[in-house]
């Protein structure tokens, strides 16, 4: 079990006492904040290409480093780091062969229902907004980066001058294209 393998890992880390405490590193070094996807490939390429090191800035990931609602959990992440956080500009960044480009929910929605979600529970669920609406992905790469980028640039709690860039890297060569320059 994987609990249990991260529990008795965490005991040996203990027993080394390398770790040393970083509270008082509050604030990223860069002053920026990063809205990405949560695809793994980016765990090690982004900070490489990008020139990133541990503490530079923040990263928020969701699936596809999208941002659609308002009062999204991810909306509320940025204007906590832009007015807590210090951080001065946004980089949305989205990478070419995202699972998300193209993705349609319905075998989401079949598996929820394999799994005993009822159409009741998802209807109430759904109450809100169409549920298939909010699990879709984007159809091209650069659409899905750019709706992000505007609504952060439009939400009427943002700063108008913070800078909301827009970028794509391409996860096999690791090259970074800018989709939008909020500058
Ligand atoms: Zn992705």
């Amino acid at each position: 079990m994987l609990l249990e393998e991260m529990l008795q890992h965490n005991v040996q880390f203990m027993e080394k006492g390398t770790h040393t405490s970083g509270r008082g590193k509050d604030f990223p070094n860069k002053n920026a904040v990063i809205l990405t996807c949560m695809e793994i490939q980016l765990d090690e390429l982004l900070p490489k290409a990008l020139g990133l090191n541990s503490g530079d800035v923040q990263f928020i990931r969701n699936a596809g480093a999208i941002l659609t609602e308002p009062d999204d959990s991810v909306m509320r992440s940025l204007l906590i780091a832009v007015y807590e956080l210090r951080a001065d500009e946004i980089f949305v960044i989205g990478h070419h062969d995202c699972w998300l480009n193209g993705f349609r929910p319905e075998g989401i929605l079949e598996r929820m229902k394999v799994q005993g979600i009822t159409e009741e529970e998802m209807s109430k669920f759904s109450d809100k907004s169409n549920l298939a609406d909010w699990l879709r992905g984007f159809d091209q790469a650069k659409e899905g980066i750019k709706t992000s980028v505007q609504n952060i640039e439009n939400h009427p709690l943002m700063p108008e001058d913070t800078p909301v860039h827009g970028l794509l890297i391409n996860t096999d060569s690791g090259k970074l294209d800018i989709v939008v320059n909020g500058y």
